[in-house]
């Protein structure tokens, strides 16, 4: 019985946590007064490699720019779970950089596997 009962809990806790999250990804894409993925990469200005954001996260253009040692040769913004565009586009959302775009070829060391 109790099993059931933090199985409930476990649960609910999951579905908030879900609930939160996703509710956070469409506050900030709200916020950006875009609609589609699609949009993004036509409109959002690209990301300054000279930002104080993309500096901490050593964010380039050009993934092959990062040093060896830093990144994994397969991995690109393209195939990041964070990038908001289809693999065949050039530039496009990622929610690190909310309002900006990042390169498909760049690559910043929140990186993450896609599902
Ligand atoms: S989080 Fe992913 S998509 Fe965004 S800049 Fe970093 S590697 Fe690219």
């Amino acid at each position: 019985m109790n099993n059931a009962r933090n199985k409930g809990t476990s649960l609910s806790k999951l579905t908030r946590r879900r609930f939160f999250k996703t509710a956070g990804a469409v506050t900030a894409l709200g916020a950006t007064g875009l609609s589609s993925p699609e949009a993004w990469a036509d409109e959002l200005p690209r990301v300054s490699e000279d930002s104080d954001m993309a500096r901490a996260l050593s964010y380039k253009h050009d993934a092959k720019m990062v040093d060896a040692a830093k990144r994994a040769s397969d991995r690109y913004c393209y195939n990041c779970a964070l990038f908001a565009g289809a693999e065949d586009e050039a530039w496009a959302g990622c929610s690190i950089f909310p309002g900006e775009a990042v390169a498909a070829r760049g690559w910043c060391n929140a990186w993450s596997p896609k599902q």
